[in-house]
């Protein structure tokens, strides 16, 4: 069943509470909690409770969680203060899906990284 917790998923143990995290915010779809290895000063992780191995999976099989997820990644930036839009270093944040290996993703449940708090240089490496 698309959405069901996978026994081998770091994130589900974290959605279970059975891998401990920083938690920032949670709702009744959605996780959000600081990246173990922060590439930013603010550096957070939005994720579905449900696990789906990619943002494209989880867009076919549950579109309502594409932007249960974006929202929480602003409400995120708010509340860290990196949302301000004056257009100065360290204003502004970036959204990234890593999307397949080649793309850097390590961890096969969807996320969103939300990164900010510094400058960040267009286009990433
Ligand atoms: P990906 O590389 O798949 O786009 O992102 C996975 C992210 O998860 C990485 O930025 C990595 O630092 C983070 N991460 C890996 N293991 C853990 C963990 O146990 N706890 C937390 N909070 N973050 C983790
Ligand atoms: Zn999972």
């Amino acid at each position: 069943m698309p959405g069901e917790p996978q026994a081998d998923c770091l994130f589900c143990k974290i959605v279970a509470g059975e891998v401990p995290a920083t938690v920032v915010r949670e709702t009744e779809t959605t996780v959000a909690f600081r990246d173990i290895n922060p590439q930013a000063p603010t550096h957070i992780l939005v994720i579905p409770k449900g696990h789906y191995a990619d943002a494209a999976t989880l867009a076919a099989e549950a579109p309502q969680l594409v932007a249960d997820v974006l929202r929480e990644a602003g409400t995120v930036a708010a509340e860290e203060k990196i949302a301000v839009r004056d257009g100065g270093p360290g204003t502004g944040y970036r959204v990234v899906f890593n999307t397949g290996t080649g793309a850097g993703q390590t961890v096969f449940h969807a996320h969103a990284h939300v990164l900010g708090g510094r400058g960040l240089n267009w286009p990433p490496g």
